[in-house]
């Protein structure tokens, strides 16, 4: 079934439409210039993990963009809550995207709606589940991540997502799960849909997150391993490094956390660091119900 014809309802500026019927104008300036953010989300048990989190994201990647979501946080997120029980399930996947309209079609928009909807469907793990033990194999891309000055990296922006695409797409043609992109220095960024870390002899490494997404999932994680008592060092990784380290794993919302085998020639064997954090962030990740006390 192609995804725009599912059952179930779409929260569309306001109000629960039926997903088939959830339509824009093909003159909508966020298709043309990408003038849209967005927000990836997931919900467990029920509850969306950090919800509040990517709303905020989500008005601060519109700010970025020159525009004011035109419904606050809260509203966000009782549409979310509302919308996923409207769904009927506990466990799925929600995208709330935020977008200029069709009134006015150039490079200028200054007067186009800005809308926003909301979407959630079940999407229960974004990589191979079978490969995902072993850890999934990663492509170096070719393109990089923009220097700040040139792209808006701290918005979770759509037209950012171009180069993701292409890498992507480009990596599954040689058989490889996704890709790794370097950043315009050459350093080690994220993959095309998560960030990534690095092991070796008990110290956890990552990059630091200057001109790519600062995943919610990757302050998640570093969070808990800390409360594991593991280093974790944030620093500049360059690609080279790659040959010393011994884990290596990605994270994001649909990711999760995902070992990773391999990147182009560099490899790596999932080992008790990774299988921690996916067994700490599975269990952080489930509401928190009063404790009995
Ligand atoms: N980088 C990119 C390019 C992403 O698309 C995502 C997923 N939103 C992430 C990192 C991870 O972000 P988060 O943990 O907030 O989902």
């Amino acid at each position: 079934v192609p995804f725009d014809q599912l059952d179930g309802e779409i929260w569309f500026n306001g109000e629960f439409v039926p997903w088939k019927d959830a339509k824009i104008h093909v003159l909508t300036h966020g298709l043309h210039y990408a003038s849209s953010v967005f927000e990836g989300e997931r919900a467990y048990g029920g509850e969306i993990f950090k919800l509040r989190e990517h709303t905020e994201r989500l008005i601060e990647s519109g700010r970025i963009l020159g525009f004011k979501v035109p419904y606050g946080a809260d509203e966000i997120d009782d549409a979310c809550n509302e919308l996923l029980r409207r769904q009927g399930f506990t466990d799925a996947y929600v995208r709330p995207i935020a977008w200029r309209g069709s009134e006015m079609m150039g490079v200028s928009a200054q007067h186009n709606r800005i809308n926003v909807a909301i979407a959630i469907w079940q999407w229960p793990s974004y990589f191979d589940p079978e490969q995902r033990m072993k850890g999934i194999r990663l492509d170096l891309a070719e393109y990089r991540r923009p220097d700040p000055r040139t792209a808006p990296s701290k918005s979770k922006a759509s037209g950012l997502y171009m180069i993701c695409t292409i890498s992507k797409h480009a990596a599954e043609a040689k058989g490889y799960a996704d890709a790794l992109m370097l950043d315009w220095r050459g350093q080690v960024a994220e993959a095309t849909g998560a960030n990534v870390f690095f092991v070796k002899d008990g110290v956890i490494h990552t990059p630091t997150p200057d001109c790519f997404l600062d995943g919610i999932t990757r302050r998640t994680v570093i969070e808990l391993a800390r409360r594991r008592g593991f280093e974790v060092k944030v620093r500049a990784i360059m690609p080279e490094e790659m040959e010393g380290f011994e884990e290596c794993f990605l994270c994001g919302t649909a990711a999760e956390v995902t070992p990773v085998s391999e990147i182009g020639p560099y490899r790596f064997t999932p080992g008790e660091t990774t299988r921690r954090l996916v067994e700490d962030y599975m269990a952080e990740v489930q509401p928190k119900r009063m404790a009995a006390e």
